[in-house]
């Protein structure tokens, strides 16, 4: 029997402001959408704490037995350079300052977003739709959204008319922004200025002969503008309504309540009954963003090659870090923080191994199951893996006393708690036992004679024979295998 049948999931829903009990529209199904990355630059460890969340999400769904639909697109058009109205297309930009196609700066982001959520052991989605993929519909869903009253065309532009729209509807249901502070608060139209309003927003942008990403359409050759590809996709794949759509905070406004805008205008009815949004990770207290530069690439941290951390650290060591917090709450990211993750990650680890070997007992004085209810309590409480992962370390506890002989455990409770701490430190974590491989890497043989290799350079220095050691090193650093030698043993990582 499925899971969700005998269980009930809560989430927070940012448009309703309450943790409410989940309810999909079809019994067993989870449509969900995720807005993906803008494939311009390098994922940085802050998109990925967005990405790693709804992996985790989408992990537990499908542990509850859902049969799950995830759609996470890839924005390769239409996200300008102010995340607005104004500006060059990132991807336009980066490809005339790199003097390269723009679809060159596309494949080679999007193979870095997938190498990188891979080697964090992510599942991929179901469907990865792009927008310059979806530019017939994006013309067809505008003409609709025209004929409903609710766009107007300048100059081969196409606006959303947020004040016509919000006569009848509620611009600003979901980030709780009031249309007349909105008009209040911004500058008035200069004369330039197409748009009847500075609220309202681009559905379609006509482009300047200089544009290099420009398609053809009964308003003039143009591109999209970036909240209807979201529209766009998620009605195309999930339906006009579907379940869940997340996204991080900061995409709240404008760009998912534009969203509702549209998916209202051109339907008749609001897009998504879930909304979540994950909370940001910040270094030194800010925000991690590209843009201003206070951002950490997930790569400096793996190989260790960065200023600000004493050793590398693996990627599930840092899928932990973030697990630690609940995806709701800001996540400052620092030395101390990740060294104590680390330490919080082995302890569980040694636990698993232990866990196999443990004896058994005619009777058990743990008590297992109802252990395993807090598991779920806590995971059915929005989400919470911060309170989970302290049940993991309560069944570590558990795990510590069999083995030392102040607790006893039966056969059947045995393979309960070895089952329980797998499942959700494997399958809904998504983590991975020191030195595993991810879904699709073959790393285990590498690791199994880097071991080797490393063991062998440790008895040479033992034996102060420093020309074999110095050797092992520099040999394998031609290679690209680079050794780090660090207070716990040395580690190694492999250039790519
Ligand atoms: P972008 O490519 O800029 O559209 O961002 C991709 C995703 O990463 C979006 O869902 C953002 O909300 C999310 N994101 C950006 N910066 C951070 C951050 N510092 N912490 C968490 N999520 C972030
Ligand atoms: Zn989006």
């Amino acid at each position: 029997m499925a899971l969700y049948t005998s269980n009930e999931l809560k989430l927070y829903n940012s448009l309703s402001g309450t943790k409410e009990t989940f309810t999909p529209i079809l019994e067993g199904n989870v449509g969900m959408y995720v807005c993906g990355p803008t494939v311009y630059s390098n994922v940085h460890l802050g998109n990925c704490r967005t990405f790693i969340s709804f992996d985790m999400i989408y992990r537990y769904l499908k542990h509850l037995g859902y049969k799950v639909r995830y759609v996470r697109n890839i924005t390769d058009a239409g996200h300008l350079t102010d995340d607005a109205d104004q500006g060059e297309d990132k991807i336009s930009k980066k490809a005339r300052l790199e003097k390269l196609e723009p679809m060159e700066i596309v494949q080679q982001y999007t193979l870095d977003f997938h190498k990188v959520l891979n080697q964090f052991n992510n599942l991929p989605p179901n469907i990865e739709p792009t927008a310059t993929g979806h530019i017939v519909e994006q013309i067809e869903i505008i003409k609709t959204i025209i004929d409903n009253g609710y766009a107007y065309e300048r100059n081969g532009s196409v606006y959303f008319n947020v004040s016509k729209f919000n006569e009848s509807h509620n611009y600003g249901i979901l980030s709780g922004r009031k249309l007349e502070d909105m008009i209040s608060n911004t500058r008035a139209l200069d004369s330039q200025d197409e748009k009847d309003n500075p609220q309202d927003f681009a559905l379609w942008k006509n482009a300047s002969p200089s544009h290099i990403m420009r398609w053809p359409s009964p308003w003039g050759d143009g591109f999209p503008g970036w909240h209807l590809e979201c529209t766009v996709m998620s009605s195309k794949y999930l339906g006009e309504t579907f379940d869940i759509h997340g996204g991080g905070m900061d995409l709240k406004f404008p760009h998912h309540e534009c969203e509702i805008a549209q998916g209202e205008a051109a339907h008749g009815h609001s897009p998504v009954n879930y909304w979540l949004h994950t909370n940001m990770l910040t270094l030194n207290g800010q925000k991690m963003s590209k843009s201003t530069g206070n951002s950490i690439l997930p790569e400096e941290l793996f190989t260790g090659d960065n200023d600000f951390m004493e050793k590398a650290f693996s990627p599930s060591v840092v899928r932990f870090f973030m697990m630690q917090a609940h995806y709701r709450s800001v996540l400052d990211f620092s030395n101390d923080a990740i060294l104590a993750a680390e330490k919080g990650y082995l302890r569980l680890t040694e636990a698993i191994k232990t866990a196999n070997d443990l004896k058994t007992s005619a009777t058990s004085s743990v008590d297992i199951a109802s252990w395993m209810e807090r598991c779920y309590a806590a995971m059915n409480d929005d989400f919470n893996t911060p309170i989970l992962i302290a049940e993991l370390f309560e069944g570590a506890k558990m795990v510590n006393s069999i083995n030392d002989g102040t607790a006893t455990i039966t056969t059947t409770d045995k393979e309960l708690l070895i089952n329980t701490l797998t499942v959700f430190f494997k399958d809904i974590l998504g983590l991975q036992m020191k030195n595993e491989g991810t879904q699709s890497d073959n790393g285990k043989p590498l690791d199994a004679a880097m071991q080797l290799i490393i063991d062998l350079r440790t008895q040479a220095r033992a034996n102060k024979d420093w020309n074999t050691s110095d050797q092992i090193r520099d040999q394998l650093a031609a290679a690209g295998i680079q050794l780090k030698d660090g207070a716990d043993g040395t580690s190694y990582t492999v250039k790519n």
